[in-house]
């Protein structure tokens, strides 16, 4: 027979800040290392970053613009050029060389390094998971975003230049030379239609899908789990108030429409802004009923 305890465990969400920019990348060639086949990619934009990079360290000026150092997955590519692909293995056409293909990279911000990290910061997983859902679909919304609270994903971070493990290249950890990461908005779009998806769906099936780790620590509650990424801290969000049974509502708001915890009886709306703007709007629309009644009698 099973047992089941209830204990209490402790929750940290602390996530380093990052500095996004937008660039583009060009499609070089088909390439295949251990996995599936991947497209090399070079960066072309934008020119200031390149710069930046240059007076940093000339000695390795142009290392960061190398073919090798971008893999993209086909299926990361927006539909138009994922149609206008080769075969792999066979050349790309020049038509699908020339297009610039938008990318968010992502570095440390000024003044951190390798050995002087940026430090991390304490984020509210509940408040990130709402201002996420409620993200506007344009980039510049995005990066404002991503810039605000830091690290979103285990790949939007710089990355050591070599450390990849990519087939035969060797380690090389002597150059200390930081090569920003790269990610495309639709990964991260795509993320906010599955955690939509999720909190309108069964709490079960989420569940049942991941599990919580906890590391130790000599103070009471003694269990800890540790979230250092956005992503991961608005899953186990999403985790805990599942596991507490919150029942979850969609936003009244029409343009709204976002899943929102409904932690008091008869709440309506995922924040008080909705609640607020759907006051105003229906006293503006009496008003207006009110004039025009005013005017006709
Ligand atoms: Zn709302």
């Amino acid at each position: 027979m099973a047992h089941r305890i209830d204990l209490p465990a402790e929750f940290q969400f602390k996530v380093e800040p990052i500095k996004y920019v937008r660039g583009a990348i060009r499609l070089r060639k088909w390439w295949l290392g251990y996995g599936p086949w991947e497209l090399q990619a070079t960066v072309s934009g934008p020119a200031e970053f390149a710069d930046s990079w240059r007076t940093a360290d000339p000695e390795f000026a142009d290392s960061w613009r190398r073919a090798d150092l971008y893999h993209v997955l086909p299926d990361e590519l927006p539909p138009f050029v994922r149609e206008q692909l080769s075969e792999p293995d066979q050349p790309l056409s020049s038509a699908v060389k020339r297009v610039d293909l938008d990318v968010i990279f992502c570095m440390y911000p000024e003044g951190c390094d390798l050995r002087h990290g940026p430090k991390a910061r304490v984020i509210d997983p509940w408040q990130l998971r709402h201002d996420f859902l409620h993200l506007k679909p344009s980039s510049e919304a995005l990066l404002d975003f991503l810039n605000y609270y830091g690290q979103w994903s285990r790949i939007t971070q710089p990355r050591l230049e070599g450390t990849v493990g990519y087939g035969s290249r060797v380690l090389r950890l002597d150059n200390d030379i930081l090569i920003p990461g790269l990610i495309f908005e639709s990964e991260i779009r795509k993320e906010q239609t599955a955690m939509r998806n999720a909190l309108k769906g069964n709490p079960a099936d989420w569940l049942a899908k991941g599990s919580l780790s906890f590391g130790s620590q000599s103070k009471f509650p003694h269990y800890v789990h540790t979230d250092s990424t956005c992503l991961d801290a608005i899953r186990t969000s999403i985790s805990i108030d599942f596991l507490r049974r919150v029942p979850f509502r969609i936003c009244k708001r029409p343009d709204c429409g976002e899943p929102f915890a409904a932690d008091r009886k008869g709440k309506q709306y995922c924040s008080q802004y909705c609640a607020h703007l759907v006051s105003v709007r229906r006293t503006r629309k009496e008003l207006k009923k009110k004039i025009a009644a005013e005017q006709k009698g």
